[in-house]
């Protein structure tokens, strides 16, 4: 039988294909299983329009088997086949996709998106296999052929035997010893955990002879062994279902089940948006924090599906660094990647994703503070600190995403309150958001700082964390009330019986010897109008407070 030699640049590719477009080899069974589907759902579009067809959902599915001894690894698939020329065409010609001549053909709606469109994911089989073979009978021809390659010097086409339309195609699995090891697509298991990760919302059943154990019927001690055939995927990604078909506790075993997180979601976020870009997502409110949350470890992430194939674990950019512990899915068939499908290929789409997604995160967690505050408290207590470095870190810049999220424990009401129920609470006149730094709301308590503030009857906001103030000093106001610490020495407080002046004139003397034993720790030392039962208070002037002045110090230059 005469081989055709791959045309010479086909053959750079092909190498190429084999050694460095894929950073995973266990993702030809990826492109494989997305090949069958295509092919299953060109059927389908036949059938829209030829009458002769019917699509009966039963017949068509993926079929997975593995030959240990003969280490061979069986593909098969219902679906439309291809005739000797498509053959040449698509599987001699590297990057050539017919695939995406169908799509450009047809119309597509009803969700039936074809994957392929690069022509080359076929290839990816030579990462794992020395030899490939292809068996397929077109619905469109009465015979079968039969294609086979070694790889890089070419491959040879001849009619074959074949009953059914479809495609099989069977690798022959490298044996490459112990360095690089292939006998996971060998395995039950390892094949089976492949396709899960990859291809488990494929719309089309993917079979598996399954080994079975079963105690004996006569002896329970005994087990007997037996093949089943089992469906490995899911189908159905349960983002396609219908919102009104699915309960709390769906949710909550997909989150197990995709181990975002060993807690019980507070909330979740199902969006189905079909505008100018199409997607679903699925988002969680964790419940706590991850014990590497806080640390360079953490990396935050949507995983990214496209039309049900697996792109990416963890897409950073589809999250801002302050909602980094959101947890989730995204799914969209409008995304333009690159060959590996590993990458996106422009990001115009993904930022409107993530724009898109941010906004609905937010909305989500003021709806879920104004209606359920004791959740909202819960996430609070694992993820304000992300906020409020969330508002330090970007000068600013997401003030309005993230002012109304943040809550600090009130004097007056001793729990945590947002900015908008202190503002609201303001007496008339009351011209500053007051804040109090310390370690505890113990501590602050009882600093003198806060005598004249609370005398007054204003609220004081307690600020214990370090970032606090930082937040503070970058949102600079709130509803145009400016905040002010208590230990400003401008506190814009009356303090009815001010007899500043005076003292001053009396105790000049005394308060300069002061100042003189103590000038290496203080700047200045004057009479207060702002004490009552204390008799010394620490104050400062200028945007610097007495706390963060302490934590610029602690800081490692
Ligand atoms: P892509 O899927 O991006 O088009 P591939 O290299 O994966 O590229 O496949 C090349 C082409 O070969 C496909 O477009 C399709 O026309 C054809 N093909 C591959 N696998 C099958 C299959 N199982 N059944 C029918 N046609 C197939
Ligand atoms: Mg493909």
């Amino acid at each position: 039988m005469a081989k055709t030699e791959f045309k010479a640049e086909s053959k750079r590719l092909l190498e190429l294909m084999i050694n460095s477009i894929y950073s995973h080899k266990e993702i030809f069974l990826r492109e494989l299983m997305s090949n069958a589907s295509d092919a299953i759902d060109k059927i389908y579009y036949r059938a829209l329009t030829d009458d002769s067809l019917t699509f009966d959902k039963d017949q068509y599915y993926i079929k997975v088997t593995p030959d240990k001894e003969n280490r061979t690894l069986h593909i098969s698939d219902t679906g439309i086949g291809m005739t000797k020329d498509e053959m040449e065409d698509n599987l001699g010609v590297i990057a050539k996709s017919g695939s995406l001549a169908f799509k450009n053909e047809t119309e597509l709606q009803d969700g039936h998106d074809i994957i392929g469109q690069f022509g080359v994911g076929f290839y990816s089989s030579f990462m794992v296999a020395d030899q490939v073979t292809v068996i397929s009978k077109s619905l469109d021809s009465d015979e079968a052929y039969k294609w086979e390659s070694k790889g890089t010097d070419g491959y040879s086409i001849e009619p074959y035997e074949k009953e059914t339309v479809g495609t099989d195609i069977i690798l022959k699995i490298k044996d490459n010893g112990e360095e690089e090891n292939y006998d996971d697509f060998l395995e039950e298991q390892g094949l089976k955990t492949v396709i899960k990760k990859y291809s488990d919302f494929i719309r089309y059943p993917i079979k598996m002879d399954v080994t079975v154990q079963q105690p004996k019927e006569d002896d329970e001690d005994e087990y007997e062994e037996y093949q089943e055939e089992q469906t490995v995927n899911n189908m159905v990604p349960i983002w396609k279902k219908n919102k009104s078909e699915l309960t709390d506790e769906d949710y909550e075993n997909f989150y197990a089940e995709k181990r975002y997180g060993f807690d019980k979601p507070l909330k979740h976020i199902h969006i189905n948006v079909d505008g100018s870009i199409r997607y679903d997502a699925i988002l969680f409110i964790p419940e706590s924090a991850p014990p590497d949350y806080y640390t360079a470890d953490f990396e935050k992430g949507l995983e990214l599906y496209s039309s049900g194939v697996l792109i990416m674990n963890k897409s950073a950019d589809l999250l801002p660094d302050y909602f980094g512990f959101v947890k989730g899915m995204v799914d969209s068939e409008d995304l333009s990647l690159n060959i590996s499908r590993e990458m996106l290929q422009h990001d115009r789409q993904l930022k409107t994703i993530a724009k898109n997604i941010k906004n609905k995160i937010k909305s989500n967690l003021q709806t879920m503070l104004k209606n359920e505050r004791e959740n909202y408290e819960k996430f609070y207590n694992a993820f304000g600190r992300q906020l409020k470095f969330g508002v330090y870190n970007d000068f600013g810049m997401n003030k309005e995403d993230l002012q109304d999220l943040l809550m600090f424990y009130s004097s007056t009401e001793k729990k945590l309150v947002t900015l908008d129920e202190y503002v609201s609470r303001m007496p008339e006149d009351q011209t500053y958001i007051y804040y109090a730094s310390g370690d505890s709301y113990e501590k602050i308590d009882k600093l003198p700082q806060t005598e004249l503030v609370a005398d007054k009857g204003y609220e004081i906001l307690y600020f214990t964390e370090e970032v606090d103030e930082f937040a503070i000093k970058m949102l600079m106001n709130y509803k145009e009330k400016e905040f002010k610490s208590v230990s400003s020495s401008d506190l814009d407080i009356e303090n009815e019986d001010d007899n500043t002046e005076e003292e001053e004139k009396e105790n000049k003397e005394v308060f300069a010897a002061m100042k003189e034993a103590i000038s290496d720790k203080v700047s200045d030392v004057r009479a207060s109008k702002r004490l009552k039962s204390h008799p010394v208070v620490l104050a400062s002037d200028g945007e610097i407070s007495i706390e963060m002045e302490k934590v610029l110090q602690s800081m490692p230059n």
